[in-house]
């Protein structure tokens, strides 16, 4: 067993992922790995994709790049996707949920307009990545969490880091 968990911090675009994950690594100073930035900085991409307006990450180079800091553990990982990290790698998958009109304006307030939007809204109503976290991890270790307010981000990193503290005293 690994001396610090690694985390997955996962959702639609604008639940709350990078203000919730560096909230949290704040409050239980583990590393808060941001794999959008990651991706962009190291150029693990294959160019960028004009239509969504985004890179095209290359999942291979990501996993590549993490390995050793993953088994070390003490890893907050936030990325808005799930299914292509090794399984093995986490000990807790955090699902960040947001009811619809709330995230519709958030993502507004992004600059998010036409097909980004909308599909970004359905992939929420559809609960895709709850539906991704579940098909790819172990179901007791996957928590979805509500993310509408300031209250509720507070909350999440509470239990969270909760949960955080007792790792390792259990077993
Ligand atoms: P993500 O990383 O999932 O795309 P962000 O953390 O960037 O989401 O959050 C998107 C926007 O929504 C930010 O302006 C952030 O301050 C706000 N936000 C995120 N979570 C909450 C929440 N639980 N309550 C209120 N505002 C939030
Ligand atoms: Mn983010």
């Amino acid at each position: 067993m690994r001396s610090k968990p690694n985390i997955l911090v996962t959702g639609t675009p604008g639940t709350g992922k990078t203000t919730t994950s560096s909230a949290l690594s704040e409050a239980t100073h583990l590393r808060h790995i941001n794999i959008g930035d990651l991706v962009k900085d190291k150029k693990l991409h294959d160019g960028w994709d004009d239509e969504l307006q985004c890179y095209i990450i290359n999942e291979d180079l990501v996993c590549d790049e993490l390995e050793d800091i993953m088994e070390q553990g003490g890893n907050i990982v936030d990325y808005h996707g799930c299914d292509f990290f090794p399984e093995r790698w986490f000990d807790r998958v955090v699902v960040l949920q947001t009811e619809n009109s709330v995230l519709y304006d958030r993502l507004s307030k992004r600059g998010y307009t036409g097909a980004k939007l909308t599909n970004n809204i359905e992939c929420e109503i559809f609960q895709e990545l709850l539906e991704e976290a579940k098909d790819s991890y172990r179901e007791e270790i996957v928590v979805a969490m509500k993310s509408d307010t300031v209250d509720d981000m507070s909350r999440n990193v509470e239990v969270i880091t909760e949960w955080v503290s007792s790792w390792g005293a259990a077993t």
